[in-house]
């Protein structure tokens, strides 16, 4: 006799794990699904804008790859990437000052696994992490899965409070301090030089991981170049990285940049995660670099931040009412705003979104609550008329709510 599949099978009911159950929706993706809809200016995402990704050469590189490589192009290849480019990063770093051997490093798919491949390594539930107040939200995301606990950290415009970090470390043992050093997503506010000397004293005096997740560094398009913490403190620092936002996202391309010892433990859990990343796509941005077309597209972005970030902080003088301020980021793609005490930035994005405009409200960044008056402004993605008509919009709104 047939089974009827239908009737006795009650997927819902199979026995997901309850940590799994408990986890959230990334909030930024709910609300980039509203942003996608037509005539929505979108201020909520981290999207490099689409009109400098580049095309006419990453097309001419993809056929230049299939003819150089072949076959390896397509092939399994190492999980901790593939070896010339592995080489290369070496070599960048190194170049930046930060000495770097082949040995320290592993390819991932963009920073983000980069953040839940170390998340993996070091969480057992219930540790501590460190973080900056607020973080960004997909390192919360990506810890939660492993349900960290947190221990976050006031920042002020140098970045966070250093001097709260110690006492936090003799408080709770940390397994890992977590730091977006260069244009945090999501306030856009640079660590000090000050703060980044006493930050790695502190990670080193307890031997504590400091990673240092750094998509941003090289999109600095006003003010002095900061050392990286990783210049300073050599294998005391985890450093991630991602071509996400200087050739283009949908690559996955990332990468760890970290001591030895624990390299050989990433590569296993790389093992578990993937296998590797993407040998086509490593192979296209190793060629990409090689051919030297990295830099002078890098001053492309920066040139077309800095008019964005311009414009923006143009129209926000021009369209906001008074009691509202904002970051002013000398790199990066966001502005972060605080409202006055008691607006909620959250119940606003109804009414924003009927006018036809979105953006990311803060709540979501703060690992222990709070901040629901502020909110985050990408101005990467869209046009610099589209970010004059959004402001104009999101004007209106907080003039009738304010
Ligand atoms: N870390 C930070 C701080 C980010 O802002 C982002 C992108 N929004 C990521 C990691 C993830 O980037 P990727 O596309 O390289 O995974």
């Amino acid at each position: 006799m047939a089974i009827s599949v239908n009737e006795h099978v009650h997927p819902e009911k199979w026995l997901i794990a309850p940590h799994v159950i408990r986890l959230e929706t990334s909030i930024i993706r709910e609300i980039l699904k509203i942003s996608s809809q037509p005539g929505v200016i979108s201020f909520a995402g981290g999207l490099p804008a689409p009109e400098l990704f580049p095309l006419d050469d990453l097309k001419r590189i993809c056929g230049q790859v299939i003819e150089t490589y072949g076959p390896a192009a397509f092939q399994y290849s190492l999980s901790r990437g593939v070896p010339p480019f592995v080489g290369l990063l070496a070599e960048r770093a190194s170049n930046s000052g930060c000495p770097t051997e082949r040995e320290n490093v592993l390819v991932t798919a963009g920073a983000h696994q980069a953040i839940e491949l170390v998340a993996r390594a070091f969480i057992d539930p219930g540790d501590y992490v460190i973080v900056e107040n607020p973080t960004y939200v997909g390192a919360l995301q990506a810890f939660n899965y492993y349900q960290a606990r947190y221990v976050p950290i006031e920042m002020d415009r140098e970045g966070m409070l250093v001097e709260q970090v110690e006492a936090s470390i003799r408080k709770f043992s940390p397994k890992l301090i977590y730091t977006v050093s260069n244009f945090q997503n999501p306030t856009g506010i640079s660590m000090s030089e000050g703060r980044r000397q006493a930050l790695v004293e502190v990670a080193v005096k307890y031997n504590i991981p400091l990673i240092d997740d750094n998509p941003y560094r090289e999109i600095r398009f006003a003010g002095r170049p900061a050392t990286q913490l990783k210049a300073i403190g050599g294998d005391a620092v985890i450093e991630l990285h991602t071509f996400s936002k200087t050739v283009a996202p949908g690559l996955r391309i990332g990468w760890i940049n970290g001591p030895k010892p624990v390299m050989g433990q990433l590569e296993k859990v790389k093992q578990c995660t993937d296998l590797h990343t993407s040998s086509f796509s490593q192979y296209l941005i190793y060629e990409f670099v090689k051919q030297g077309l990295i830099d002078p597209h890098i001053e492309k972005i920066k040139a077309n931040y800095l008019e964005k970030r311009n414009t923006m902080l143009h129209s926000l003088e021009k369209h906001f009412p008074s009691g509202i301020s904002w970051t002013n980021p000398e790199g990066g793609l966001f502005l972060w705003l605080e409202l006055p005490k008691g607006v909620s930035a959250k119940d606003l994005l109804p009414r924003a979104i009927e006018l036809g405009v979105t953006y990311v409200y803060g709540s979501p960044f703060f690992s222990a609550g709070g901040g629901e008056n502020t909110m985050r402004l990408g101005f990467s993605n869209p046009t610099v008329a589209d970010i004059v008509e959004g402001v104009k919009r999101l004007g209106t709104l907080l003039q009738e709510r304010i």
